[in-house]
Parts: structure tokens; sequence; C-alpha cells
């Protein structure tokens, strides 16, 4: 543990009968604005200076673990070790809380990027790290990230670090343990799967429903909140397309609104939780949720008004 750390990062919240815990995997520092596909970096720096966020940003990530009873499925599985000292923290923390590895039974991934894939498999011995789990993932990583041609159009970083580690992360699962889907569809009870393409081909959001609320873990949908939302045109350095995931990001947020989804991400604050509301001119706005102290104290703070007319 690096000095001056905060505690590590565990969070639970119900939704519905679900118990959905957030593991903070880590964090990363960025030393320049040039993450974001904006050359107008005063622009840039207005907004995040008018929400407070600290510039460049420092960027948490998390992963999301949901447990009904029956299954335990970690959506998203930390950066493994490829990341730095700051990273790879989610095996510590299911170990804190008690869980094996081989009682994860299901890794649903919002796409293949170390962040969120490089903790399936350890690379020296091409070991599962979840030997139980079926791993669930939109075709169009498996065919994008393994794609030759696609791979030598590639700067030699991403050769590295999206190509080459994308596959050891996922061959050991392959074919027998991996479930791919290439639509929206529910791919477990009470979880669907719903594309959004452009940060990746085959970037994903999981809806999860139970009882009466409803929760959309968006993965990269926003890396920055305090830009992306004001300005949803604005794209990452990371995007494999970044017109078309601007096009996923603002049906997502729309989706958000009219849905009045609770939102996890895996680049928000930790722990990742908020709701988005309207904003002026195509605009969004992001409203954080509060830190709530026990599971017991008002952990359903999105009542709708559809919902209270009984
Ligand atoms: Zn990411």
């Amino acid at each position: 543990m690096i000095a001056f750390e905060q505690v590590p990062g565990i969070y639970h919240r119900m939704v519905g009968d679900i118990l959905v815990t957030a593991l903070c995997d880590g964090y990363v520092t960025y030393d320049t604005l040039d993450i974001m596909k904006d050359p107008d970096h005063g622009k840039l720096e207005r907004l995040l200076a008018g929400e407070t966020r600290v510039s460049p940003p420092v960027v948490s990530i998390n992963a999301f673990l949901l447990r009904d009873g029956e299954r335990s499925v970690l959506v998203d599985c930390g950066s493994g070790d490829i990341m730095g000292p700051t990273c790879g923290r989610l095996p510590g923390l299911l170990d804190l809380l008690g869980i094996r590895p081989d009682q994860i039974t299901d890794v649903a991934l919002t796409h293949v990027h170390p962040d969120h894939s490089n903790g399936l498999t350890d690379p020296a011995s091409g070991r599962k790290l979840f030997p139980s789990a079926t791993v669930h993932v939109h075709q169009a990583e498996i065919t994008h990230w393994f794609d030759d041609e696609q791979k030598a159009k590639a700067t030699e970083r991403q050769k590295r670090v999206y190509f080459d580690a994308g596959r050891t992360q996922l061959r050991p699962y392959l074919p027998d343990s991996v479930k791919a889907f290439d639509r929206e569809r529910d791919i477990l009870p009470g979880i669907t799967a719903v594309p959004s393409p452009g940060h990746t081909p085959g970037h994903t959001c999981y809806i999860v429903r139970s009882k009466d609320e409803a929760m959309i873990i968006w993965g990269d949908t926003v890396h920055i909140p305090e830009v992306q939302l004001t300005d949803p045109d604005v794209g990452m350095i990371f995007d494999t397309d970044s017109p078309a995931g601007a096009i996923s990001r603002r049906w997502i947020l729309q989706r958000c609104v009219d849905e009045d989804l609770l939102v996890a991400g895996m680049h928000i604050h930790f722990p990742g939780f908020a709701r988005i509301r309207p904003g002026y001119s195509g605009a969004f706005r992001f409203i954080q949720e509060q830190w709530f102290h026990a599971l017991n104290h008002g952990h359903r703070p999105g009542i709708r008004v559809s919902s209270q007319k009984n």
C-alpha cells in the first residue's frame, strides 16, 4: 500500500434484490488533456474548473459485482498487472470480501481493454484467474481484437496493450467458456446486454433489473463526466471510432434520462453511482449519488413519480 492512500475501495448498494458491490481496481493519473479528443484545451479547462475537477483528470477504475444468492457476476474484472502500482487491486478486494475467484460464476465484459479485462488471465502462465466463470462479451470484441489486418493498422503500443493483451486474456476461455452476443439481449436473468459501439467495436452496457429498480452499468460510455455531459461529442484517444462513440454516448445518456436509470460507471468517481438529468441545448447534467452509510438507509432514492401512484 502506498503512503497517503485511502482505505480499499469497496461499496455496497442494493438494486432491488441484487447486492451490487462497487470495487475500485485503482486509478490512473494523466499528465495531459490530450487524452480527450478536442484540441480546444481552453474549453476543456473551463469545463473541468467549472465542476471543480482536478486537471488533468485523475480517473477511477471501477468494476461491479452483482450477487442475487444464485450467481456472482463480475462486470469487468480489473486491470491485472498491466497498469502499474496504483491499479490491479480487485483480487485483493475480493479476498477482503471472502470471495474466492472460483466462486465467480460469470464475468460480463463491457469491452476488451486493459483496465477492464486484464484481470481475466495470468499472462505469465496463461492460467484462468476465474476458473469457473462464463465470460459474456460482444462478438465484435473477439472478432476485432483477433483480426490481424486490424492489428497491422495499429500503433506499436496499441498492438501490445490492446491486441496482444486482449488475445492473451480471452484465449484460455475460448471457445467453451465464452458466451458471445451480437445484439441487445438478456444474458442472464435480470441482466440485459445493450451494445453501444464506438469506444470499441463491441462496447456494451448492461442493464440490471430487479423489482422496480433498474441500473445501467455503462462501461466507458463516459470517461470524464464534467466534460462529456456538457459536450457529448468529445471522445477519448482510446476510442476505436470516436464519432460512433459520440452517437452511442448521446443515446445512452438520453436512455438514462428517459428510463431514470441508476448509472454505474467504470470511470466515474468511486463508488461510481450517478443519475443523469437533461441539461440545456443537448447537454446533460451528471448527479453523483450520495454516499449511503448503510444498506438499510434510503437505498431506494430513485423512486419515480409513476411508482408513487398506489
Ligand atoms: Zn476504460
